[in-house]
């Protein structure tokens, strides 16, 4: 393990972090729920849970800032969120830090998440001023028909561990702009960053001067608190990003009472490596899309389908890079893998190493890191599997890096098993041959909702509509018309003749 000098006090630099980026003490020294860092393994803060009460009467409070909110013209919301993004430009290494503390991220990744951040807040500036309906040819002389885009209500997010701030800024940016209130669920296993995000914002809002109280809040708890957020009857959109285990809670429980979701759920995502392939550069986008963040990015590469032609070629040299790729602690060193998030990503990791020998699976790598004293973090080396076939575990998402490698000879049949399991959130092709690769992008083609040619499957930019279909949910959030989703459609048809001519042909006359 690359762990040359352990020095970093990770509690001690928690709480100058916090204290810097304007975190009140109270809210986090001496709570009721514990929060730890998987670099070290060891208890940072002591977190205030909200009880179900309080955070219900958190969102009646975020309702009433939506009000006020609402006739706020939106390119002065979006003024709000152009300051939101000079504070994270300020505080940009401060925050990064803080993830690469709390969720293991390595230095590079903690920063690019908080530069995500500030990417989607000067996307939704440039949108306020864009929120655009149609005027649409009616049949009716001496008529207009058009569109208007209103305001929602509360939006609830619901976020997961591994990005904890960027979901959180691409919901917030654009339902800010769009004239909503927010009201946002951080993972259990990542509240200070949560903590640090909504000081951020609320130093924004001072600058700012005249937004409404209560327009952002934070609910600091477990599911529990989340299911309060999806159940209350003020919250017309919830976005919750999660494993596919909780949309199958969340989602029905929304749908009952005709509540909008974003789901951004699980990921199985592969890559099909094909003859014609550039092989340097897939390495590269191959190595990074399946170690990178220790596996757990819900684009994370799962599973690599290689042509049987350039099979011998481009795995030997895949194990290498699986056999020499630095792991460590994120603080004090570079290396390109920091930790899981805590045992049970590790236990799941094993669980399915040992399902994937048992479907002939040879693995390379997935041993446990251990050092004296940080027995409570868990370390791993990423693990490489070939596989006979598609089988067993390589069907389902293991937040953890393995990646399932197969052979194939006939370009179809990888196809087919490429969408033969339940995710289809990210997928890749790399080939220099266009009808491949076009093919790839068609209609028959993946039917995952990011589809790329020669590039991995995780790194997305915001500019683009993020999501995927089947088991990950189906939501689009961040770039291209996402904005919609935040906000309601009225269509209106105005009737400026002195008849009163019906739709249709139809008489009525009284
Ligand atoms: P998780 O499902 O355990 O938790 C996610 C969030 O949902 C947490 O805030 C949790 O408290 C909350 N939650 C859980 N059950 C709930 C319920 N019944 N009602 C309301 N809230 C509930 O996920 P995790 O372990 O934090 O994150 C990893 C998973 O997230 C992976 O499956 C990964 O693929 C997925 N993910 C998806 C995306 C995406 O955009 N598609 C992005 C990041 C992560």
């Amino acid at each position: 393990m690359d762990n040359a000098k352990t020095t970093v006090d990770v509690k001690k630099e928690t709480a100058a972090l916090l204290e810097k980026l304007g975190v009140a003490r109270a809210a986090w020294s001496d709570g009721d729920m514990p929060s730890y860092s998987p670099v070290s393994g060891e208890e940072i803060a002591k977190l205030i849970s909200i009880t179900p009460d309080k955070a219900t009467a958190v969102i009646d409070a975020a309702h009433e800032a939506f009000k006020e909110w609402r006739v706020v013209p939106a390119p002065r919301r979006g003024e709000l969120v152009r300051l939101l993004g000079e504070e994270l430009r300020a505080h940009k290494t401060d925050l990064g830090r803080l993830v690469s503390i709390e969720a293991g991220k390595i230095t590079s990744e903690g920063l690019g998440e908080v530069q995500e951040m500030i990417d989607i807040c000067d996307f939704a500036v440039g949108l306020s001023r864009q929120l655009y309906g149609l005027t649409i040819a009616t049949e009716r002389p001496g008529h207009r028909m058009m569109e208007t885009w209103h305001p929602l209500g509360v939006v609830g997010i619901i976020s997961a561990f591994n990005f904890p701030v960027a979901v959180w800024s691409w919901n917030a940016a654009l339902a800010l702009v769009c004239g909503n209130s927010v009201v946002w669920k951080p993972s259990e296993k990542t509240p200070l960053t949560a903590l640090a995000c909504q000081a951020i914002l609320e130093r924004a809002i001072a600058r700012f001067g005249g937004a409404p109280d209560n327009l952002s809040q934070v609910l600091i708890g477990d599911r529990a608190i989340g299911e309060v957020l999806v159940d209350h009857p003020k919250v017309p959109l919830v976005s919750a990003t999660g494993s596919t285990r909780m949309g199958k809670d969340v989602g029905p429980r929304l749908a009952k009472r005709f509540a909008r979701a974003i789901l951004e759920l699980g990921g199985n995502n592969a890559g099909i490596v094909c003859p014609s392939a550039d092989l340097d550069m897939a390495l590269r986008a191959i190595a990074f899309g399946a170690m990178g963040t220790a596996g757990q990015r819900c684009t994370t590469l799962r599973r690599l389908f290689v042509h049987e032609s350039v099979y011998d070629q481009l795995v030997p040299r895949l194990k290498k890079a699986y056999q020499s790729v630095s792991v460590g602690n994120p603080l004090e060193t570079t290396a390109l893998v920091g930790p899981l998030i805590d045992k049970a990503a590790f236990d799941g990791m094993e669980k399915a190493i040992a399902a994937a020998r048992k479907e002939g699976g040879v693995v390379t790598g997935g041993e446990r890191i251990t050092e004296a004293g940080k027995e409570s973090a868990y370390y791993v080396k990423p693990a490489l599997v070939e596989m006979p076939e598609q089988a067993g575990p390589v069907l389902e998402e293991t937040f953890a890096p393995i990646l399932y490698v197969m052979k194939y000879s006939d370009f179809s049949a990888a196809l087919k098993d490429h969408n033969a399991v339940g995710a289809g959130l990210s997928s890749s092709i790399f080939t220099l041959d266009m009808q491949e690769s076009e093919l790839f992008l068609s209609a028959e083609g993946s039917d995952c909702g990011i589809a790329n040619v020669n590039i991995g499957t995780s790194g997305a930019e915001i500019g683009g509509a993020f999501g995927g279909e089947k088991e990950t949910g189906g939501g689009r959030e961040s770039g291209s018309d996402a904005w919609r989703a935040y906000m309601r459609r009225a269509t209106n048809t105005i009737n400026y003749s002195k008849a009163l001519p019906l739709a249709q042909g139809v008489s009525f006359d009284i």
